[in-house]
C-alpha cells in the first residue's frame, strides 16, 4: 500500500541565500508585529503545558472574523491537515470525487491516501472553471466536489453565484471550497453557509495572514460538519495546534489594520507586475490570488524557469498537461517584483 502512494512535492525551499523566492505564493511581508509579540509572551508561559486541544479562542477569533459562531469553526496544523481530514470526514463513498483537471496537487494525494476514486473535469480553454459540467444527468453519484477559489495554480476566480449553482446541483454532497488565497481579491462563499449545510470553506492563515511557517489553517461550515470533522482529528491527533499557533493566530486576527494594508500591498504589486509582463509579450490569465499564472507564445516556460533560477529568482513550473507552458509567479515585494523583471529582461534577451 505505502509503495503505491503518489506523495506531494512541495515548492522548493533552497538552503541558499539572496535568492528572489517567488515559488510557493508565500507572503512576501511578515506577520503583523503584534503576532510576534503574541508568540514570544506565549513562549514565556505555560510551554510544559499541553496547548487547549479545542484552540477555543482561536476558533472564537475566527468565527468573530467571519459572523459565524465558534462552533462553525475548525482548525487544523495548515490547511493541508484540514483538507485532509476533510477527504477522510466526507468524500469516502463508492463513487468518484469530482475536481477540476487543473487544481492543486495535493486533492489528488488526499485521494490516493484513502483510496477515493477520481473524476477529473475539465477546465475550459481559457482555464475558467465550467460549472454545468459538474452536473451529472444520469444520476451518476459523485462522492462530492472540491475546488480551489480562486484557483491554484491559475489564480482564476468562480464568482460566487456560480459556487452556488455548484452547491445546488449535489445537494446531499459536501461542496469544499477551498479558498486559499481568497483575501487577494475573490469572492468567499462564507456569507452562504448558513444557507447550504453542504458547504465546507477551507481558510489558512498561510498566505494573506504571513503565517506558513506557523501551520494554521481551518475550515467553517454548519455544525454537523465541524462535528465530523472533530471525530477524525480526535482520533488522529488532539494538540494539532501549538501554544505559539494559537497565540500567534489569534493576534493575526487582531491586527485588521495589518491584514488590510499588506494583502493591498500584494494586490497592487501584482496589477504593477502583470502589465510589465504584459509588457514582455507574456499572456498573464487573470489572477485573484497572490501570484500569476503566465505564458509566453515565443518561449519555452521549462526553459525560462530554469533561466531565472540560474539568475537567483524561483518561480514555479509544473510539468503538466495543458499548463506545461506556463510559469507561476508568486507576487513578492515591489523590490523582488522588480528583480524578476530585470532577470526576465535578461533571459529574453538571451532567448530572442
Ligand atoms: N490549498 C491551496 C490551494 C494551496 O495552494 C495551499 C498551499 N500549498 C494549501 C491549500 C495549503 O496551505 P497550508 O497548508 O499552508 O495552509
Amino acid at each position: 500500500m505505502v509503495n503505491r502512494l503518489v506523495p506531494y512535492v512541495p515548492g522548493e525551499q533552497p538552503k541558499i541565500d539572496n535568492l528572489v523566492k517567488l515559488n510557493t505564493n508565500e507572503n512576501p511581508y511578515p506577520p503583523s508585529p503584534r503576532v510576534i509579540a503574541a508568540i514570544q509572551a506565549a513562549a514565556q508561559q505555560g510551554l510544559q503545558l499541553y496547548p487547549d486541544p479545542e484552540a477555543t479562542a482561536l476558533r472564537q477569533a475566527i468565527a468573530a472574523q467571519h459572523g459565524l459562531a465558534a462552533q462553525h469553526v475548525f482548525l487544523g496544523n495548515g490547511s493541508d491537515e484540514v483538507l485532509a481530514h476533510a477527504f477522510f470526514a466526507f468524500f469516502q463513498h463508492d463513487c468518484p470525487l469530482l475536481m477540476p483537471d487543473i487544481s492543486y496537487s495535493f486533492y489528488k494525494v488526499y485521494c490516493g491516501l484513502y483510496g477515493i476514486p477520481v473524476e477529473t473535469v475539465p477546465l475550459r480553454a481559457d482555464l475558467s472553471l465550467d460549472v454545468a459540467a459538474y452536473a451529472r444527468a444520469d444520476g451518476a453519484a459523485v462522492a462530492g466536489v472540491v475546488i480551489a477559489n480562486p484557483n491554484a495554480p491559475t489564480g482564476v476566480g468562480l464568482p460566487l453565484r456560480q459556487v452556488e449553482q455548484l452547491l445546488r446541483l449535489h445537494p446531499q454532497r459536501v461542496v469544499l471550497v477551498d479558498e486559499a488565497y481568497v483575501d487577494f481579491g475573490g469572492e468567499s462563499a462564507m456569507p452562504l453557509i448558513a444557507q447550504y449545510p453542504n458547504l465546507l470553506v477551507v481558510h489558512t492563515l498561510s498566505k494573506s495572514r504571513s503565517l506558513a511557517g506557523l501551520r494554521v489553517g481551518f475550515a467553517c461550515g454548519q455544525a454537523h460538519l465541524i462535528t465530523a470533522l472533530e471525530r477524525v482529528k480526535n482520533s488522529f491527533n488532539s494538540y494539532p495546534l501549538d501554544r505559539l499557533a494559537i497565540a500567534g493566530g489569534v493576534a493575526a486576527f487582531e491586527d485588521q489594520a495589518y491584514f488590510e494594508q499588506t494583502r493591498r500591498a500584494v494586490m497592487s504589486s501584482r496589477e504593477g507586475l502583470v502589465l510589465a509582463l504584459e509588457d514582455m509579450g507574456f499572456q498573464v490569465l487573470p489572477s485573484q490570488a497572490n501570484f500569476v499564472f503566465a505564458r509566453h507564445p515565443q518561449h519555452d516556460a521549462a526553459g525560462i524557469a530554469a533561466a531565472l533560477r540560474a539568475r537567483g529568482v524561483l518561480v514555479r513550473h509544473f510539468k503538466l498537461p495543458r499548463i506545461e507552458q506556463f510559469l507561476r509567479i508568486s507576487i513578492g515585494t515591489p523590490a523582488q517584483c522588480d528583480a524578476l523583471l530585470q532577470a526576465l529582461d535578461s533571459v529574453l534577451a538571451g532567448l530572442a
